[in-house]
């Protein structure tokens, strides 16, 4: 089976072609043009979606060696996302598939970001679970089969790639600024200053309270010393990065705990965190877990996990028809086994 898959859920225009699970191109455009304004402008990122959709799948199509013939079923993100570039996506691929007479198949972009885990050797066996962090989500998914997922916690205000783009956002950095802490934390130190670690119920997360003291803080310290960013930058990023990692790790080891399931999975565009990374191979060996991280590529957005996860329909027969449409909230339930 030759697929191609396209994802344009958010800034990242992407394209793959997949050979019986093989991811055998998965091509990036990330958008520039969102730096300067702090964040993604939807409607910039549907015209550059626009611009970057015929290269960039031709340029997959090319790096793989398949022709357009060859194809057997066109994937896209569906949902969730933002509207206007999910359409872009979707509207292409409905194009191709019509063009070409082969089926379409609608893929949750959040459901694809826990499979990436299973993209590459070595695989987690079923069941398995995955804390899912990126820009939008926090979530705990138990992951029973490829087509059988259940969202055990999530978070119930910011995501934990908010909690990092808006601390970086308050230290005057560029966005986004997940990957700068990252970097600064490096070289900082994690126990300089501390933060309120806060209490939700269940396996549930919550990240806003976070970012209002983060911001008091600063602001507090700022008043006595103008230059305290610039001069504890490093130990800031770490400290802040430490207490989203707790937060994270604490309802993911109550998750394995109350489940017994040690086949432990990170997803998302933070699980390129390399403190996050670090602390989830440690608790694994202290708890007997085998871990699993997808490889780098797979992480922040990328239609190699759209396209996986697609394969995985394909096998199921779970098509969809021409009258599809995005949707931005997206519904958990769609295309289940
Ligand atoms: P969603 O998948 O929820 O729709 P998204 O697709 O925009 O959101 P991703 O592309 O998976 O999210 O991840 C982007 C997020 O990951 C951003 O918040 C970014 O700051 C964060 N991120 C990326 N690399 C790192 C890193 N090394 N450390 C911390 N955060 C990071
Ligand atoms: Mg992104
Ligand atoms: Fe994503």
């Amino acid at each position: 089976i030759t697929l191609l898959a396209i994802e344009s859920s958010c800034d990242e225009t992407s394209a793959a072609v997949i050979r019986d699970g093989k991811v055998l191109a998965n091509l990036i455009a990330n958008q520039k043009i969102h730096e300067q304004y702090g964040g993604v402008v939807p409607e910039l990122a549907s015209r550059a979606h626009m611009q970057n959709i015929v290269p960039v799948v031709d340029l997959a199509l090319k790096q793989a060696g398949v022709e357009k013939n060859e194809l057997q079923a066109i994937a896209f993100t569906q949902s969730p996302g933002l509207i206007g570039s999910l359409l872009v996506g979707a509207s292409f691929a409905k194009a191709l598939a019509v063009a070409l007479n082969i089926p379409l198949i609608a893929v949750h972009h959040m459901k694809a970001h826990v499979l990436a885990n299973c993209i590459d050797e070595p695989r987690p066996s079923f069941p398995f679970l995955c804390l899912t962090v990126s820009g939008g989500h926090t979530q705990i998914v138990l992951c029973k089969d490829y087509l059988d997922m259940e969202i055990i916690g999530q978070t119930i205000d910011d995501a934990a790639g908010e909690a990092f783009d808006k601390t970086a956002k308050l230290l005057g950095l560029p966005y986004p600024g997940g990957p700068l802490i990252d970097r600064y934390a490096q070289q900082g130190n994690p126990h300089r200053f501390h933060f309120p670690r806060p209490q939700v119920p269940g396996y549930d997360y919550s990240f806003s309270g976070l970012k209002t003291a983060i911001l008091y803080f600063l602001r507090e310290q700022s008043a006595e010393d103008a230059s305290f960013i610039e001069k504890n930058l490093p130990d800031i990023c770490a400290s802040v990065q430490q207490t989203i990692i707790d937060i994270l790790m604490q309802k993911l080891i109550k998750a394995a705990e109350d489940t017994g399931i040690r086949e432990v999975c990170i997803a998302g565009g933070v699980s390129a965190n390399k403190g996050l990374r670090k602390r989830l191979l440690e608790e694994a060996e202290k708890r007997g877990w085998h871990a699993y991280i997808p490889d780098f590529q797979y992480c922040t957005d990328n239609a190699g996990m759209i396209g996986f996860m697609a394969y995985h329909q394909y096998l199921a027969g779970a098509f969809t028809d021409l009258r599809v449409t995005p949707s931005a909230r997206g519904d958990w339930k769609m295309a289940e086994s």
